[in-house]
């Protein structure tokens, strides 16, 4: 499968890149959250970590974010693990949409459904297929397979989830028209609280992109060994992240990074390069499409470097 690199070069690489890095200061933190408006605008980590568990990180690599839009791939791979993919493809698109993350037109013409699972529209519908007969349970099944994915507990920022929840009209209007087309058969409210609990989870980039990691390694954990997702689950999830997972930017992510890759508006992006290794990191100054400057940046830097595009 294409090149192997050795640990040193991914590592002076990462290094190099994560110093150039640190000197752009374009973007801010996401306001729309007030909670995220609070970040601190210096914080900086890169990480990655290999198909065999090796780990490289740095920065930053202590401080912990909110996953927001990043957790949306693996949101949808338990989805996927718990009602298999007609089911729930009966509820959601795989077409991208040239649209924001946040789109009110987001539900497709004839079949109401939205367009796909890395949106916000998308990510709503798949957390209400997520089993469990509370919120509570529903929470912990997400929780846990995050945790899984990851290799170790996963806190919730309390915070950030009262300050979404309060302020979301947005999502909750996306909600009220899912409801209407039936896309939506779960409680509204009850649906709302799980989503934003689990976006406000909280990660390190190195979690991240261990988590990345077990998507690039089939969905087999490189560090505990534990398969916790099949790979037709994993290939499913990363052909919906590259063709969907950089939003009104997935085009251009193709045509230049040629990854796999997801993005949150905590500042948070993370990219698979498959067989290989997940690559992660977290910098709060997002753009106008609510990617992290910095982050975004080093990772278009990377795979140009060392040549990553999957189809390179
Ligand atoms: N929780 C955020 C929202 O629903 C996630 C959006 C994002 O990270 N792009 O608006």
């Amino acid at each position: 499968m294409g090149q192997s690199f050795s640990s040193t070069l991914l590592k002076q690489e990462l290094e190099k890149i994560f110093v150039s890095q640190q000197k752009n200061q374009q973007g801010h933190p996401a306001t729309y959250i007030p909670e995220l408006a609070k970040a601190n605008r210096d914080h900086f980590s890169l990480a990655l970590v290999t198909t065999q568990g090796e780990v490289f990180a740095f920065g930053d690599k202590e401080v912990h974010f909110t996953m927001q839009s990043t957790s949306k791939p693996f949101l949808y791979s338990l989805a996927l693990k718990t009602k298999g993919p007609a089911f729930v493809h009966s509820k959601v698109g795989v077409e991208p949409t040239g649209e924001a993350f946040n789109s009110i037109i987001e539900l497709e013409e004839k079949s109401h459904r939205p367009f796909n699972p890395m949106i916000n529209s998308g990510a709503i519908a798949t957390t209400s297929l997520i089993a469990g007969d509370s919120t509570d349970e529903k929470f912990i099944a997400i929780q846990s397979h995050f945790q899984e994915l990851a290799g170790k507990s996963l806190e919730l920022d309390e915070k950030v989830y009262l300050s979404e929840k309060a302020t979301a009209h947005r999502n909750r209007a996306i909600s009220y028209l899912m409801k209407y087309f039936n896309v939506l058969e779960e409680d509204i409210e009850e649906t709302l609280d799980v989503y934003f609990r689990q976006c406000s989870l909280l990660v390190t980039s190195v979690d991240l992109a261990m988590m990345a990691a077990t998507l690039a390694n089939k969905g087999r954990q490189p560090q505990t060994g534990k398969q916790v997702l099949s790979p037709e689950e994993v290939s499913r999830t990363l052909s919906l992240m590259f063709t969907c997972g950089m939003y009104d930017s997935a085009g251009e992510w193709a045509f230049n990074v040629g990854l796999p890759a997801k993005s949150g508006v905590s500042g948070a992006v993370f990219a698979v390069v498959p067989g290989k290794f997940g690559i992660a990191g977290f910098s709060p100054n997002i753009d106008d499409k609510g990617h992290s400057y910095r982050v975004s940046e080093a990772i278009k830097e990377f795979s140009k470097i060392l040549n990553l595009s999957i189809f390179s």
